[in-house]
């Protein structure tokens, strides 16, 4: 059983926006770090957990970028919902891979995957109203709200996560040493 009630663990949100989930994964690459730190966290809004909505967290952990309308709409409900937001990877901080189409044409980029493109079989642009709109281009986190910590990396290494966590957890900034944001 464990010796943290509930209402004394650290809230955390995590969500994946315009990124591929190697973040998450290097998340959980902590091994067993993870299982001293379980006793004083708790996930909220998670590909983690499924939780759909964030609710009063003390961190968001936010990876990739903003490609699209939903992206920006969730990133705004993380930042009312979370004490600090942390910006999590390349994706997120500069919009990384996905940004590679800012030189390019959004409609050019849509033709090429869904009608020119090697393999299409039923050419055809996605139009359902309930998709979300690409943006024209791909932009970093900073760019809609205000980000409380960045961490490099594609992805940061697991001991970066530890250590903002923990750091959160003690009340004290976030120590990264160079070893763990800069990388060759
Ligand atoms: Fe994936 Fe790298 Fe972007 Fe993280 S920073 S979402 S690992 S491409």
């Amino acid at each position: 059983m464990s010796n943290t009630d509930t209402a004394d663990k650290l809230r955390i949100a995590t969500c994946s926006l315009a990124g591929c989930f190697g973040c998450h994964m290097s998340f959980l690459d902590m091994d067993e770090a993870l299982v001293s730190l379980i006793e004083h966290i708790e996930f909220n809004r998670s590909p983690l957990t499924d939780i759909k909505e964030v609710k009063d967290c003390d961190i968001g952990l936010i990876e990739g970028g903003l490609c699209n309308t939903e992206n920006i709409a969730v990133l705004r409900e993380f930042r009312a919902q979370c004490k600090i937001i942390v910006a999590v990877g390349a994706c997120a901080i500069n919009g990384g891979v996905p940004a590679l189409r800012n030189h390019l044409d959004v409609q050019d980029c849509l033709k090429e995957a869904y009608v020119e493109g090697i393999g299409v079989v039923d050419p055809q642009i996605p139009c359902d109203e309930e998709l979300p709109k690409l943006l024209k281009q791909v932009i970093p986190l900073h760019e809609v709200v205000t980000v409380d910590y960045f961490l490099p990396g594609c992805p940061p290494p697991a001991e970066a996560f530890v250590e903002i966590v923990t750091a959160v957890m003690e009340k004290r900034d976030a120590r990264l040493p160079l070893k763990l944001r800069h990388f060759d």
